[in-house]
């Protein structure tokens, strides 16, 4: 059949709307009618290469090349189609996309952590997940889908162990968005922050992400909730959500932090810029307190390395430094709670869209992203 699909020819470009080819469904595949997909930070770092991988390191993996590219990993929509021993969905089930497949075969899905799901290493590799050979095509080439998705079209094939069957009544905007930041962010907080009631809590970036982490402490009963952000919209939200405090910056935060817990400084700290670097981790780690734990969510360019630490502090304060993808959460357990959730009015999902965009306009919604006009924008086809 044909479809149509936002494509990102190389870095620094806008994304084009083009005619894709798409085969049915193989085995263990379903044929998607993509309804609404979210414009996330993490698809605006291929546009500017932060999370590409140099040519020598594609060569060195024997990766394909980075592009063209159809673009999207947050994402809901209908099955029209399911390939052969395709088991847990049918034709007209509501799907959530999960950017990470969840296999739930192998050592982490069984041990409750499918967010390290072994199949997630395919993720980067030729094709489908299952025989690594292309459904999209685009001028007659196989052409890859960003997180084996690719949302950011009005159609597409995707492997089982990436779509997580939702209830059928819920919008579709509010699914799309719980599919990656809503989780990661909410995760951030509940499953590697670990926040009890009680405790004192900073998040750092209040962006798709961020802004579930303070819902997630909000949820998990934390006492003081601190974002930080320069941005004034995004500190509104952040208050109207479950946030306590705000500050425009860590160095603002610090001394607040401190005059809240008697100097004893934050429980856990949550780190949800657009960009991790380096040198936010040492104001960040000051920010925690003895014994505390410090989430680097943040996505970091490739070729971060260098981190200036205060080790004796880190040993001898009992600090805990711990990354986080998908909020240390698994996909098929976490998104019908997140969802359940957002149906009892505990999680405010409606709250975080700003504003929808067809799939034509998808250049102004990460425009208005990168203006920090949006909390998120969400594309609905
Ligand atoms: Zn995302
Ligand atoms: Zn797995």
């Amino acid at each position: 059949m044909k479809t149509r699909a936002a494509v990102l020819w190389g870095l620094h470009q806008e994304w084009q709307i083009e005619e894709i080819d798409l085969d049915g469904p193989k085995a263990g595949e379903v044929l998607v009618k993509w309804e609404a997909a979210g414009l996330c930070h993490s698809d605006e770092h291929l546009v500017t290469g932060d999370v590409l991988p140099d040519p020598s390191m594609l060569e060195q993996f024997g990766l394909p090349p980075s592009f063209p590219i159809i673009g999207g990993h947050e994402g809901a929509g209908t099955i029209l189609e399911v390939g052969e021993g395709v088991r847990g969905l049918r034709v007209g089930d509501h799907i959530a996309a999960s950017f990470i497949p969840a296999c739930g075969r192998c050592r982490f899905c069984v041990s409750g952590r499918s967010s390290l799901c072994d199949m997630g290493a395919r993720v980067y590799g030729h094709g489908q997940i299952s025989d690594r050979t292309d459904r999209h095509h685009l001028n007659g080439e196989g052409v890859p889908i960003v997180a084996k998705l690719g949302t950011f079209a009005e159609h597409g094939v995707i492997n089982e162990a990436s779509a997580i069957k939702v209830d059928p009544d819920l919008p579709m905007e509010v699914v799309a968005l719980v599919s990656c930041g809503v989780a990661t962010g909410y995760g951030s907080a509940i499953y590697r922050a670990e926040v009890k009631p009680g405790e004192t809590v900073v998040v750092v970036g209040v962006g798709g992400i961020g802004i579930n982490a303070v819902q997630g402490a909000h949820i998990a009963g934390a006492r003081n909730i601190v974002a930080v952000d320069p941005i004034e919209l995004k500190q509104k939200t952040a208050l109207e959500l479950g946030a306590t405090h705000v500050a425009s910056s860590m160095s603002e935060a610090t001394q607040l932090v401190s005059d809240l817990t008697r100097g004893v400084m934050a429980d856990s700290v949550i780190l949800t810029p657009s960009l991790m670097y380096g040198d936010l981790l040492a104001p960040a780690l000051s920010l925690t307190a003895k014994g505390g734990t410090c989430v680097v969510t943040a996505v970091a360019p490739l070729n971060q390395r260098d981190v200036v630490l205060d080790l004796f502090e880190l040993a001898m304060w009992q600090k805990e430094i711990r990354g986080a993808i998908f909020g240390g959460g698994s996909p098929r357990n976490d998104i019908p709670i997140l969802l359940d959730l957002y149906r009892n009015g505990q999680l405010k999902l409606d709250e975080l869209v700003t504003r929808t965009y067809p799939l034509e306009e998808i250049n102004q919604g990460y425009e208005d992203m990168r203006a920090g006009r949006n909390i998120r924008g969400v594309l609905v086809m």
